[in-house]
């Protein structure tokens, strides 16, 4: 069984840049979703119960049945993409990244300014639902609906941002571009550092 995990900081926390009000049904409507639908999927299937959920994901594409590996995609991808956004934010984040990173971010946007461009710019281009992501590799990708890169063979992303109207609608209505500049300033650089120095 999967299971919803905690946000970490109270669902205020990332005000202004993100409502409580959102965080709420963010965290506690739309991924417990996720988690229910992706446990309700996988019932009965001892095997693939048994992996965990980046195992689960990278398999999707050797699954056969096309009921069940639709339903990992959208319920399992939407469960380990909206796990790792809640960490990707914080309440002592924003800034730039640093050390290391924020070298690698220089040497292949030429500064940090123009990373954030660039990721910026991508976000923008998700025509609907969607995700934009920071690879290990200094790549910035956008991908479609609850897909992430594991399901494409792909490495873990490093940092990822949900551009699905459900998280930011309440708060900027039609206005994606408002909610990615404000969301600049909740990044987890510590928690995005962490995770590339692991890659
Ligand atoms: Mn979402």
């Amino acid at each position: 069984m999967y299971k919803l995990p905690e946000l970490g900081y109270d669902y205020a926390a990332l005000q202004p840049s993100i409502s409580a009000e959102i965080m709420r049904l963010h965290h506690d409507t739309h991924h417990q979703g996720y988690v229910d639908k992706l446990n309700a999927a996988l019932q009965g299937n001892d095997a693939l119960q048994a992996l965990d959920i980046e195992q689960l994901l990278g398999e999707v594409a050797t699954i056969d049945d096309t009921k069940l590996a639709t339903a990992i995609r959208n319920q399992g991808g939407g469960h380990y993409n909206h796990s790792l956004f809640w960490q990707m934010m914080s309440p002592d984040g924003g800034g730039e990244a640093k050390a290391e990173l924020l070298d690698a971010l220089n040497e292949r946007y030429g500064s940090f300014q123009s990373f954030v461009d660039e990721f910026t710019s991508k976000s923008a281009s998700v025509f609907g639902s969607g995700w934009c992501w920071l690879m290990p590799n200094m790549d910035i990708i956008t991908t479609p609906n609850q897909d992430n890169p594991l399901m494409n063979g792909e490495s873990a992303p490093i940092l990822g941002l949900d551009v699905w109207e459900h998280a930011y609608y309440l708060d900027y209505h039609a206005s994606r571009a408002d909610y990615v500049k404000a969301w600049w300033d909740v990044v987890n650089w510590d928690f995005v550092n962490e995770r590339w120095r692991g890659k």
